[in-house]
């Protein structure tokens, strides 16, 4: 369960909080939606849930752990995966098992463990047969879930991941997000500004 008791935070140099005094209570297994205008505090949000920022008031917490104890953060950023809205910032190698092997390896196991979560998490994404080269928009998207797939989390918070993708490809990519909650359990935290996705969510979050 991920809890926000009145949650506030401002990024250092401004005047005004970007997100002012929230609470609420995310399940496991869940599907939430996050909508609202932009600068409402969306990714602002986001960065909170996976320990990225921390509260200047309040308290984040995910399955018990506070973020506001720095041992808790390397813990935190492993439950929860956080999926930017442009595949291109994160995807940090050329080679598309070294990309998927990179949180693993930080995490320090073993070969052969890595070699285990890497074809996993493929298969999870359905790119077993991915070209390695020429990654289309939403491939690099499902590259870069498959990714956070590899390190087992709890949650995904995924931040307007369609919005580089065509109509077709953001349906597509949804349901591959609808089957992986379903089938391994994963609580899903999507940030959309489109409402067709969000009214098929368990409960949706509007940011004002
Ligand atoms: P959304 O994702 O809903 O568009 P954001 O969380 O990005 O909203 O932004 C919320 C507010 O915080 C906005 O007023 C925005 O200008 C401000 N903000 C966002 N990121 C930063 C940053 N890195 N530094 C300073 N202000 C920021
Ligand atoms: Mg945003």
């Amino acid at each position: 369960m991920i809890r926000l008791s009145d949650v506030t935070y401002t990024y250092p140099q401004s005047k005004e909080p970007a997100v002012k005094k929230i609470s609420l209570t995310i399940r496991k297994k869940e599907f939430i939606a996050i909508m609202g205008r932009n600068g409402s505090g969306k990714s602002t949000l986001a960065r909170l849930i996976n320990g990225l920022l921390m509260p200047d008031l309040g308290e984040v917490t995910v399955d018990g752990l506070s973020s506001l104890k720095p041992e808790n953060l390397v813990e935190i950023r492993k439950r929860v995966g956080l999926l930017f809205p442009d595949p291109d910032s994160q995807l940090l190698s050329n080679l598309v098992e070294e990309e998927i092997a990179f949180g693993p390896e930080n995490l320090g196991l073993n070969p052969i463990e890595i070699g285990k979560r890497v074809d996993t998490a493929l298969k999870m994404v359905s790119m077993e047969d991915y070209a390695p080269y020429l990654l289309s928009g939403g491939q690099k998207q499902k590259l870069c879930i498959a990714s956070l797939l590899a390190m087992q989390p709890a949650y995904l918070v995924l931040d307007e991941p369609f919005s580089m993708l065509e109509p077709r490809g953001r349906k597509d990519l949804l349901s591959l997000l609808l089957t992986i909650r379903r089938d391994f359990n994963i609580t899903l935290i999507l940030i959309t500004h489109n409402l067709e996705d969000a009214i098929q969510a368990d409960q949706i979050i509007m940011m004002n």
